[in-house]
């Protein structure tokens, strides 16, 4: 596959961040192994009183600028490693949003939601951590160690070194066994924790239907289950920690103890003064924590190689629906469809394997002409829209032409623009009523909008609300009712005027009367354009020009209304009850 992705070459954009930041971190490391060395030395000269006033605040006027030292040492490195590792998570983050749009449907079916959620969150955040606390971790274990090691050799003892480092890599087993499984259970006990909140927040926003349905108790039995295992959850991790944190004093003693007895030995065979004595335990402790982080580094290494690869498997996904005519348009592409649309000999499945959901499916609409699609729920109504949207590629065989071309030598955004679509499950985002429905490239007015709004019968409610257009919808402003939000999505597929208009089971919210309003206004939007009018009830589509019935992927009966009727078929027997059903309502 060619220009697979990279997520490296993310990073390498930042070099020089790093290599700044690695200055600073060796100036700080270099300014840290100074001081037990210092200290060191003090403690001799008070022990052989060899220290006067000045030279006492003499030392401590060098501790005290080490220490400033690192101080801004250690912000201006923080800045410069965390700040090219905020950069990179902002710049993959981009990429990966970015990408997702260009995906197929085909690919947020085989996707869950939250799968690809935990991309963004838990997969960049461990290359985040690597990028910036890991690479810190890893600068500062390298330097110190080294450092510290070659001080306490040369300087100190080696056989002391070496005895007192014994217990060491016991503690590196530790954090590498140990890392890993309180990170696992620290990851359950997040994610039970949300489950916990999960299930709050349904009773509370769902305590309508928990109390209509008198299901309180079944409710508080549900969640003390997953209360209590939250709790079993938490408790694991409180055990393991228990253990965990002891262990690891447990080894750092063996080693302060094996330097003591050992060291106190050399003290009095005078082999070592008790200054070298102190400043090798200082760095004794200044090493402990690098040698622990050994085991942190090959943990955040790990999770971070394999968040890499699941990160570019997400950018290594090609589109399977692609442009074939993508920046060059040929001759006619830049223009406006005419709207005839034509299935010839179709067959579609979803998937390879699967069932055909649609079976040689021969139709044209001309023009201006209004088709009717109805059927049971399942028949492939909804495939019918999202093969003429482009948003699946036939699979089998037949042909999908519009104005007599194939859609697929069409470029989706011609396509798409052409076709203004509502869908059954009429999603509307947490924005204005206004973005709403000008949810287009080129904004469109105010007064356009407002027609639109009012075709759909929808401008008049919009107006009473407080802050009408600008109302902001969804779970932080005001929330439409079902058959409010279908009317907004109509309006949203009208405003962009297009050529072919398909309304996906778009009426079934609202009322027969409004459900009249809104086909009565949308007569002379429609006598101009190619419609497609799938509906459960016969009233959204009797006036069609055509009406076809639809049962398990084939056309089962086709013809106007009345022919319909007369066939006394499937499409008369849906007449007659849904006649019935309206009697007994209005009687
Ligand atoms: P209708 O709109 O008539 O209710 P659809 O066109 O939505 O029916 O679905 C037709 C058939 O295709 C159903 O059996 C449905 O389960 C299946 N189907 C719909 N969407 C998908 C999909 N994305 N992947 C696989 N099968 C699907």
């Amino acid at each position: 596959m060619v220009n697979k992705a990279n997520l490296f070459g993310y990073l390498v954009k930042h070099k020089w961040r790093y290599v700044r930041g690695l200055f600073l971190l060796i100036l700080i490391n270099v300014l840290q192994v100074l001081v037990p060395k210092i200290t060191g030395q003090i403690v001799d000269g008070l022990e052989t009183l060899s220290l006067d006033d000045r030279k006492l605040l003499y030392y401590g006027a060098i501790l005290i600028l080490i220490s400033l030292m690192t101080f801004v040492s250690h912000f201006l490195s923080r800045l410069q490693v965390a700040g090219a590792s905020n950069r990179f998570d902002y710049e993959v983050r981009n990429v990966m949003f970015d990408h997702m749009l260009k995906l197929s449907m085909k690919f947020f079916h085989r996707n869950r939601v939250g799968e690809l959620m935990a991309l963004a969150t838990n997969d960049l955040g461990s290359l985040r951590m690597i990028t910036s606390r890991g690479f810190n971790l890893m600068t500062n274990t390298l330097i110190l160690l080294v450092s510290s090691i070659f001080i306490m050799v040369r300087y100190v003892d080696p056989r002391l070194t070496l005895y007192s480092f014994l217990p060491l890599p016991f503690l590196v087993l530790v954090m590498t066994k140990f890392g890993p499984m309180i990170n696992r259970r620290f990851r359950r006990v997040q994610e039970s924790f949300s489950d916990l909140t999960r299930k709050t927040t349904e009773n509370i926003t769902g305590i309508r239907v928990v109390k209509a349905f008198v299901q309180e108790d079944y409710e508080k039995e549900n969640f003390a289950k997953v209360n209590q295992e939250n709790f079993d959850i938490n408790m694991d991790l409180v055990r393991l920690q228990g253990i965990f944190y002891p262990l690891i004093n447990l080894i750092s003693s063996l080693s302060f103890l094996i330097a003591f007895v050992y060291g106190g030995n050399l003290i009095i065979n005078k082999q070592i003064s008790l200054g070298d004595f102190i400043a090798f335990n200082g760095y004794l402790g200044i090493i402990i924590r690098p040698v622990m982080s050994i085991g942190m580094i090959i943990n955040f290494a790990q999770r971070a190689k394999a968040s890499k690869e699941r990160i570019e498997d997400l950018l290594n996904e090609e589109p399977d629906i692609v442009d074939t005519v993508p920046d060059n348009p040929g001759p006619g592409q830049a223009e406006d469809f005419h709207g005839r649309i034509e299935f010839r000999n179709l067959t579609f499945a979803y998937d390879k394997k699967g069932p055909n959901v649609l079976e040689n499916i021969n139709l044209t609409i001309e023009p201006g002409k209004t088709l009717g699609i109805i059927g049971k729920v399942g028949s492939g109504k909804s495939t019918i829209a999202n093969l003429i949207l482009r948003l699946y590629d036939p699979l089998e065989e037949g042909q999908l032409l519009i104005d007599g071309v194939d859609i697929t030598k069409t470029s989706l955004k011609r396509l798409r623009d052409n076709i203004g679509y509502i869908p059954q499950d009429n999603f509307l985002f947490s924005s204005t009523i206004r973005n709403n429905i000008g949810f287009m490239p080129e904004e469109p007015t105010l007064e356009e909008i407002r027609r639109a709004a009012s075709i759909s019968q929808i401008d008049e409610s919009i107006m009473e609300l407080p802050d009408q257009y600008d109302t902001i919808l969804g779970e932080r402003g005001v929330n439409l009712s079902g058959g409010q939000k279908q009317r907004v999505s109509i309006a949203r597929a009208l405003v962009r005027d297009p050529k072919i208009l398909i309304m996906d089971d778009c009426l079934s919210a609202v009322d027969t009367d409004t459900e009249r309003k809104i086909l009565n206004e949308l007569k002379p939007f429609m006598e101009e354009r190619t419609c497609i009018i799938i509906a459960h009830r016969i009233s959204s589509i009797q006036d069609a020009d055509e009406i076809i019935v639809l049962d398990d992927g084939r056309i089962i009966e086709r013809g106007s209304h009345e022919e319909l009727l007369e066939l006394n078929g499937y499409y008369n027997r849906i007449y007659q009850r849904q006649l019935l059903e309206q009697e007994i309502e209005t009687a």
